[in-house]
């Protein structure tokens, strides 16, 4: 094996583990060292694929629990001589979803840690326990390696009061640690970290708006390094329209459908975050199958991009005039990275406001790092800047492993 110092990420959900091996100091764009993924857990057929740069493994057999998942996962890796035992593991980073008012940065995991990310189930009940299930598992299975958490609330603990609070009564929300948290944090610094540079301005001088459109979308409001407002929740199912996520709704319409509709929580819970967003006005929940719609004139298709295209422009809006002095907007993730259309429409007739587009530059396709799509005399620069969380999260575990 080479001298690379490599980083194992893992990413633990309810159905699935996803992983990558990386090289903390490579390049964004380098593909990385090993990905893979175990699926269909406790399903009659699982699903493990592993793949390098030059081979690629796949197996079928049932997987009981995510450790067998994980367990037959690191053996594969092994087989294609790239098992975590054969690299120079330096760390390994979990991504966990949240961090509640617990946790303001990533940290080595230690027993208290798994304690205080399980004392924080019920601020997302789904997530948390799946990634705790991760953790256990390989620890268990790496024991020699720092493992690091690090969570997608954990840049927005900066927000400040003002945003952070809901108009609610303080003494229930303080008893129930109800508050804006927000989410996709990794990546919202990630991206706006290299927003400076690309503006030849020291970060603590520059506002910026950073656009998370994945299948979860959300937006952020940046001052001088440090989050100041973003658009999801207590949980991700608030702020803009989604894949499957509705986004800000009034909070009534949950107990309409509860008394008119007759709706059970779990249901309602299931139809705002399954059956909504794109997917509840349109049927379909992927960007590139809305727009194939589109252009067969489906109508419903066409109601589901304005009203995902009014949401993304209300926020971009309020974070403008909040901000006071805006010098950069960027686009990130599935739809912001590849979606110049929903670029153009959310930025269109903007002018008054100082953010000049330039088509050209935005319909560009043959760029792997950032790119600018404003014009040249743009006061407000837009930018495209592809996300990479697992980078993000390789190199915040290689460098607190590396503080031990
Ligand atoms: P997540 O990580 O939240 O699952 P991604 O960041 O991978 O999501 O984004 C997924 C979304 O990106 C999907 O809705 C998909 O349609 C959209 N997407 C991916 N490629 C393109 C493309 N070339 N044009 C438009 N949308 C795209």
């Amino acid at each position: 094996m080479s001298d690379t110092k490599y980083a194992l990420v893992l990413n633990s959900g309810s159905s699935s583990i996803k992983f990558q091996v990386l090289d903390p100091a490579a390049d964004s764009t380098e593909p990385p060292f090993v990905s893979g993924i175990v699926e269909k857990i406790g399903e009659p057929k699982g699903h493990i694929k592993i793949q390098t740069e030059t081979s690629k493994m796949e197996d079928t057999r049932p997987l009981l629990s995510h450790s067998v998942g994980l367990e037959r996962a690191f053996g594969m890796m092994s087989l294609l001589g790239v098992g975590p035992q054969d690299l120079d593991l330096v760390a390994v980073g979990h991504r966990v979803v949240h961090g509640g008012p617990t946790f303001s940065g990533p940290v080595v995991i230690d027993d208290k840690v798994v304690e205080d990310i399980r004392d924080l189930i019920p601020l997302a009940p789904l997530h948390n326990p799946a990634h705790i299930d991760g953790i256990e598992n390989a620890r268990a299975l790496l024991p020699g390696v720092p493992h690091v958490a690090v969570f997608d609330t954990s840049f927005f603990s900066t927000l400040p009061d003002k945003a952070a609070f809901y108009a609610l009564d303080k003494d229930v929300a303080t008893e129930h640690n109800i508050r804006r948290y927000g989410f996709h944090g990794t990546s919202h610094e990630y991206i706006s970290a290299q927003v400076p540079g690309l503006l030849g301005k020291e970060p603590e001088d520059v506002n910026q708006i950073t656009l998370h459109l994945g299948n979860g979308a959300s937006a952020a409001a940046v001052r001088g390094g440090v989050a100041v407002d973003t658009s999801m929740g207590l949980t991700p199912l608030a702020g803009l329209v989604m894949g499957t996520r509705c986004g800000d709704i009034d909070p009534s319409i949950i107990f309409h459908l509860k008394r008119s509709a007759g709706m059970g929580v779990d249901d309602i819970d299931n139809l705002l975050n399954r059956k909504s967003g794109l997917k509840g006005l349109s049927g379909v929940n992927d960007f590139r199958e809305l727009k194939e719609m589109i252009d067969n004139g489906d109508e419903n298709a066409k109601l589901a991009y304005d009203v995902y295209i009014y949401q993304l422009r209300r926020f971009v809006g309020s974070y403008m005039l909040n901000l006071g002095r805006l010098d950069a907007i960027s686009f990130t993730a599935g739809v912001g990275e590849n979606a110049a259309q929903v670029r153009a429409d959310a930025m269109a007739g903007l002018e008054n406001f100082g953010i000049v587009m330039d088509a050209e530059r935005n319909a560009n396709r043959d760029v792997d790092g950032p790119f600018e799509i404003s014009a040249s005399d743009s006061a407000v620069k837009v930018f495209v800047v592809p996300t990479n969380e697992e980078l993000a999260i390789a190199r915040y575990a290689v460098k607190l492993a590396e503080q031990e």
